[in-house]
């Protein structure tokens, strides 16, 4: 098998090879080439730590296996390393071998960020100048610095709940030489494209805070309970997800269905507007709203294409299991 340890993902693999990776899999799920294992996410009742598996496999990439890992609460503090921690592992799908290890930290951000920017490549209005952010912090950074590569963005304004994180995202706009303006949430009907990535538990953007014609990203939400938008917002856009039945389990998309705002049919994947199966956006006054709630499959073709990478250039480490 091959490893290719955490340290080297970040001169590996970059935001655009995430992309390609990311895009092709939501593809091969809405034509039902790949499909993701239901999600193990279980308390273990130790130092706090939150611990599962997402697993999934792709017949059409041959990408076979799972991320294990979660939130560990006091390593920060304890043992001066980041609390999300997650490692991927491949298996060859026609033996059942392992045949690679992958670190999955920095990986975990780029399918991240690489989802939200697949929707507002094939979902967002062509013309769209204004980048709206909701949320400044770690993820943001990524997601932000990806979204601004898909449109000619002219600036980009910022919410969060906790204003003295708002130079995080600040940063990257400048790094992209744009200017950046801290708003309120009434602000963000000034954005052509909104992504929200923050860990609430109640929803932050009013329906009436979005402007028609706007794309909405939301890709905080991945767990029971929590919500970034009013569910409202989500009755008057065409829905996107990356997954159904975790959109409305444990995505955005849940508040809106147990409400009886929207059914689940009325959720489509993105994966079919990357096909051409779905038309995508049919109005230049389409409110479009994608629910990014991540899937295993992400992380499988991210590792994939990470892996691939290591063996070209030499970097991946050969082990007999
Ligand atoms: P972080 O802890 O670095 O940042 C949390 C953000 O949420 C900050 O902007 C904070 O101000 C904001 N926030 C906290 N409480 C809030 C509230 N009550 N209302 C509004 N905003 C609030 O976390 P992160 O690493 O940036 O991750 C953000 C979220 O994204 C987490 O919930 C995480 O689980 C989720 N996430 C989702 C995916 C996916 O694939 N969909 C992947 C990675 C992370």
């Amino acid at each position: 098998m091959f490893i290719v340890p955490e340290r080297d993902i970040a001169d590996l693999m970059t935001q655009e090879a995430a992309y390609d990776a990311v895009e092709k899999v939501f593809a091969s799920m809405a034509s039902g080439d790949a499909y993701n294992f239901p999600v193990i996410r279980e308390a273990i009742g130790h130092v706090g730590a939150l611990y599962g598996f997402k697993g999934g496999f792709d017949r059409a990439g041959l990408t076979l296996g799972l991320k294990a890992g979660g939130y560990w609460p006091e390593n920060l503090e304890r043992h001066e390393i980041i609390n999300h921690q997650s490692t991927i592992f491949l298996f060859d799908p026609d033996t059942g071998r392992v045949s690679a290890m992958v670190g999955g930290n920095l990986l975990t951000a780029l399918r991240t960020a690489a989802a939200s920017s697949v929707s507002i490549n094939h979902l967002a209005r062509k013309d769209a100048k204004v980048m709206g952010m909701i949320g400044a912090g770690h993820q943001a950074k990524f997601q932000l610095r990806a979204a601004l590569k898909q449109r000619a963005f002219e600036k980009v304004i910022g919410w969060n709940l906790h204003p003295e994180m708002l130079p995080n995202i600040e940063e990257v706009a400048r790094e992209a030489g744009l200017p950046f303006e801290a708003v309120e949430l009434d602000g963000m009907r000034e954005a052509d494209v909104i992504v929200s990535i923050t860990s609430s538990f109640e929803a932050s953007l009013a329906a009436d805070q979005v402007s028609p014609g706007t794309h909405v990203a939301c890709m905080g939400t991945d767990t029971k309970g929590k919500q970034e938008v009013a569910p409202e917002l989500l009755a008057r856009a065409t829905v996107f997800t990356d997954e159904v039945a975790q959109s409305v389990s444990i995505g955005e998309a849940q508040h809106a269905v147990a409400q009886g705002l929207i059914a689940e049919g009325d959720i489509n994947q993105i994966g079919a507007v990357v096909n051409g199966t779905h038309p995508g956006r049919s109005s230049a006054d389409e409110i479009t709203l994608f629910d990014g709630t991540g899937v295993g499959l992400q992380d499988l073709a991210c590792a994939a294409a990470v892996v691939a990478l290591a063996r070209e250039n030499g970097t991946a480490i050969e082990v007999e299991v």
